[in-house]
């Protein structure tokens, strides 16, 4: 059983690579059961989004001018 460090930190090594399936695996059953860990989760991903939205953003205006 990973701690909640591991996960985390696997977390976030994962918004910039891909992981491989034993590090998604232990995300996975680790956020099944850990409450503070799943809301890590869905927190980095709406940030990682609205991050992409906005260089999207930023891009399109790029290319406007
Ligand atoms: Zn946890």
């Amino acid at each position: 059983m990973r701690s909640c460090r591991d996960i985390t930190a696997l977390m976030s090594l994962g918004l910039d690579k891909k992981l491989g399936l034993n590090e998604r695996l232990a995300i996975g059953m680790h956020v099944m059961m850990c409450s503070g860990c799943r809301n890590f989760q869905s927190q980095s991903q709406f940030i990682r989004k609205a991050a992409q939205g906005y260089a999207e953003q930023l891009q399109k205006r790029r290319d406007g001018e």
